[in-house]
């Protein structure tokens, strides 16, 4: 993300959604009148693109991707970055609010596997580029996540958290948002037993939801698009904070969303230098309570 300075309080983001592949946004003259230091026309913009536009066609061309469409697409993100305020903060639960180490120390249990191991195939799955669910058929081929959740909950050791494993950065950071207006969902990859624990959490929030309650999941753009309607505003003013770049960050920036990429846990940690994190995170964060003072800048702005 670069920061273009427009005002000594306001800069621009370019944010270069979606141009991973085909190249890099290069004009620094686009979304600002360099001269007057006002904010760019619609015409402006316009005639931006077109800069913008020729700016892709060398790497795109050179690299034999389809250039056009896909530096449209960023300068339309990048718009929506420029002109909007954040009315609205969507967190993921896992490692973004929800501390997992309990949660797969007793899945290592469970498969009567030692943490330490555990955690490493996991990790090491995540790095190949694996679904994190891989972990579990390589302790036991043929493992069905479903049922032996089910197995669980028989057995008495259902999966479960509660306040002792949220970030401790949680309530302080989603109160502090709703103190200054902004609207605060929770919406992540959950199954219907973790939607009833967090509500029995009674975090801050206007809202909570899981894939389980919407019968999609991430990260199909059908989610998102939920995610987009159950707010308050226009995509371009909600923003969703996640820990993995393909399951929140890249869908959300898809269907027009501004992100924030929290570097924590496994995902956080391991994925934290590819380069679609950087390119399509309008925000890298490692509190949740740095949101505060970006939805502030952004809404004096
Ligand atoms: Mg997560």
């Amino acid at each position: 993300m670069f920061m273009w300075p427009v005002t000594p309080n306001r800069t621009i983001q370019l944010s270069y959604a979606v141009v991973a592949t085909s190249g890099r946004i290069r004009s620094p003259e686009v979304g600002y009148h360099a001269d007057s230091n006002e904010l760019a026309s619609a015409a402006d913009l316009d005639r931006g693109a077109e800069s913008l536009h020729s700016g892709c066609v060398d790497t795109g061309a050179a690299s034999g991707t389809a250039a056009e469409p896909v530096c449209r697409a960023a300068l339309a993100a990048d718009i929506g970055s420029v002109c909007s305020m954040i009315n609205a903060v969507v967190f993921d639960v896992g490692e973004t609010l929800v501390d997992e180490t309990r949660e797969y120390g007793t899945w290592a249990d469970w498969l009567g596997v030692p943490r330490h191991t555990f955690v490493s195939v996991f990790g090491a799955t995540i790095a190949l580029g694996g679904d994190y669910r891989e972990t579990f058929q390589v302790f036991k081929p043929g493992f069905d996540l479903a049922a032996e959740r089910e197995a669980r909950a028989q057995a008495g050791q259902p999966e479960t958290y509660g306040e002792e494993d949220l970030y401790p950065d949680v309530r302080p950071a989603l109160s502090a948002l709703r103190e200054i207006g902004v609207w605060v969902g929770i919406v992540g990859n959950q199954t219907a037993r973790s939607g009833r624990i967090l509500r029995s959490l009674e975090l801050p929030t206007d809202f909570v939801a899981t894939s389980d309650d919407w019968g999609v999941e991430k990260p199909s753009i059908e989610f998102f698009e939920k995610v987009v309607e159950v707010a308050p505003c226009d995509a371009h003013e909600v923003v969703y904070v996640g820990d993995r770049i393909e399951n929140d960050i890249a869908p959300a920036k898809a269907v027009g969303m501004r992100t924030a990429y929290i570097q924590r846990g496994p995902w956080g940690w391991i994925q934290r230098k590819k380069p679609e994190v950087a390119e399509l995170s309008d925000w890298m964060i490692h509190d949740l309570t740095e949101l505060t003072a970006i939805a502030a800048a952004e809404n004096d702005s």
